[in-house]
Order: structure tokens, then C-alpha cells, then sequence
């Protein structure tokens, strides 16, 4: 009998272990970088704030990765012609492990509201809790989460640079941090890349992108999949929106089948906070990120 219980508990034991073994995603923590991005302000390439952000990450990044680099180039901004210098961040853990995965979003915010109603503001810089801050948020924290808990494959975090400052009509006149990226690629040829972006909406609705399911079906079918066992009611498995976003040129230039994960009717389809003043910490929660980090959490640590 004594025998039997012991097993029992052995038993016990490991079924707790295992159950256990996926780390916790902390939404209020991730919240924290997204306010600290809000209070430099816009972080529009040339920008006070963009200059403060950068150092931010760097700091938050070197305590908590295996190696943490920057990619540089200039752009000569649209509208005022000025020449500014643009930064991609690359966090790495495991940089040596055979499998390689990369989870991105982009840091810089829009340099102007043009979606505003009101005219007086539109050539304004807007603040980009969600639209820039958020999916930073999540990739911050989720360091936090692989510093803390070692696992065994290669995880990029990689934050982008200058995806909003193209003119609506010339998708490829956007994501200039990407496109630069995938053309000089400065890690090894991750399996698949996840983009987050517009993932803090107070209001989630996660719908399947359509050009990340024609890049990636199968990744999208396991991470809609995933999110449904996780009871994770932010994500809706279908089909909706075709986004020119940063997992494009990922696949286009460098061949990685990139899957994003956008909220893009912020906060739904009949009002419109993106790319206006509106986009800002109220209007984002710390429950949305701590559903799409736990599912990132999960995708990771389930390859185990
Ligand atoms: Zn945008």
C-alpha cells in the first residue's frame, strides 16, 4: 500500500509538472512598457521620443537576452525631406540552437494623425499605444519570460523601425524597417517569423490576416488553434482583413513565411481610433496583451 502511495504521489507530481512547466505571461507587467513608451511621447523616427525609446529597449533588452544588436540605415522622410537615422532591434536567445524562430513588431509611431477627424491635428505625430506600443510591450515582457525560464530552442525578438511612415495607396512606401531587414539579414533564416502589431486594443478581435494564412497557413490554423484551447476570447477563428503589414516583406525579400497578428477595427468596425489621438493608453487593456502573450508563451514553450 505504502508502495501505492508513493506512486500516487509520483504520479501526482509529474502531472502538476506538467501542467506547470508553461510559464505565466504577465499582461499587467507588459502594460508597464506600454505606458513607459506612451510617456516619452510620439516615437516618430527624429524624434525626442524615438531617441529615448531606442535607449529604453536597449536597456530593458541587454539585462534579459543572449545577445542584443542594432541594424542602422537612414530614410529620407516623406513629407519634410529630412534625412533620419532609423534603428531595428534584434533581442536573441539561444542564438545557436538548430531551430530558429523570430517574433517582431514594430517600435516607431506615425508621424502624423492623418486619420483624425479633426484637420488641425492631422500633420501632428500621434502617441501609438497600440498602433507601435503594444506588440513592443508584449516582446519585452516575453524577454522577461525566456530570461527567466530557459528553453531550448532560438527565439528572435526583433523590433522594427519605421513601418508607419509610408502614404496610404503605396503599401511598399511603409515598413522601410522590415523591407531593410529581410534584404540584410542579420541572423540566421528563421523557420517562420510572428508579427504583433495592434494587439492592445481595449476591445480584442483577433481575426485570421489573409495574406498571413496565404504565407503560413499551418502556422495560422495552430496559433488560431492554440488560442481556442486556451480559452483566449480575443482570438475569432476566421478569416477577415488582407493588411500590408511587416510579415510581408519578410516573406517577399527574405523568404520567411511570416504570419501578423493585428486587430486592425480599433476599437471596432464603427469607430476608428488608428492613426488618430485616440491612440492611447485608455483605449488599451492589460488583459489583450496578456492574451497575446500567452499565446506566444505557449507556442514557444509547447516545442519543448
Ligand atoms: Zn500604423
Amino acid at each position: 500500500m505504502k508502495h501505492h502511495i508513493h506512486l500516487m504521489i509520483f504520479l501526482l507530481a509529474s502531472s502538476i509538472g506538467c501542467q506547470t512547466r508553461i510559464p505565466v505571461f504577465n499582461g499587467d507587467a507588459a502594460f508597464t512598457h506600454l505606458v513607459a513608451q506612451c510617456d516619452f511621447g510620439p516615437r516618430n523616427p527624429g524624434s525626442v521620443g524615438h531617441q529615448k525609446a531606442l535607449d529604453y529597449f536597449l536597456n530593458v533588452l541587454t539585462t534579459l537576452a543572449d545577445t542584443v544588436s542594432t541594424q542602422s540605415f537612414t530614410e529620407i522622410m516623406p513629407r519634410s525631406k529630412q534625412k533620419v537615422e532609423m534603428h531595428n532591434i534584434i533581442a536573441q536567445f539561444n542564438p545557436k540552437a538548430k531551430k530558429q524562430i523570430m517574433i517582431s513588431a514594430h517600435w516607431d509611431t506615425r508621424p502624423w494623425g492623418d486619420r483624425s477627424l479633426s484637420i488641425m491635428r492631422k500633420d501632428q505625430p500621434i502617441l501609438g499605444a497600440n498602433d507601435g506600443a503594444s506588440g513592443v510591450a508584449i516582446l519585452l515582457e516575453l524577454a522577461k519570460v525566456l530570461h527567466d525560464n530557459p528553453q531550448k530552442i532560438g527565439v528572435n525578438l526583433v523590433l522594427f523601425d519605421a513601418e508607419d511612415f509610408g502614404s496610404s495607396g503605396d503599401s511598399w512606401s511603409y515598413c522601410k524597417g522590415s523591407q531593410y531587414f529581410a534584404k540584410n539579414l542579420p541572423i540566421t533564416l528563421p523557420e517562420y517569423a510572428i508579427n504583433l502589431d495592434m494587439v492592445g486594443d481595449a476591445n480584442l478581435e483577433i481575426y485570421i490576416e489573409r495574406i498571413s494564412y496565404k504565407q503560413n497557413p499551418s502556422l495560422v490554423l495552430d496559433l488560431w488553434g492554440l488560442a481556442e484551447e486556451l480559452k483566449l476570447s480575443g482570438f475569432k477563428k476566421m478569416a477577415y482583413h488582407s493588411i500590408f503589414d511587416d510579415h510581408v516583406p519578410l516573406y517577399e525579400l527574405a523568404g520567411i513565411p511570416a504570419v501578423d497578428i493585428i486587430d486592425f477595427d480599433y476599437p471596432d468596425e464603427k469607430t476608428n481610433y488608428h492613426h488618430t489621438y485616440n491612440d492611447i493608453v485608455e483605449n488599451c487593456s492589460p488583459e489583450s496583451l496578456r492574451q497575446v502573450g500567452t499565446l506566444m508563451v505557449h507556442h514557444i514553450y509547447n516545442q519543448q
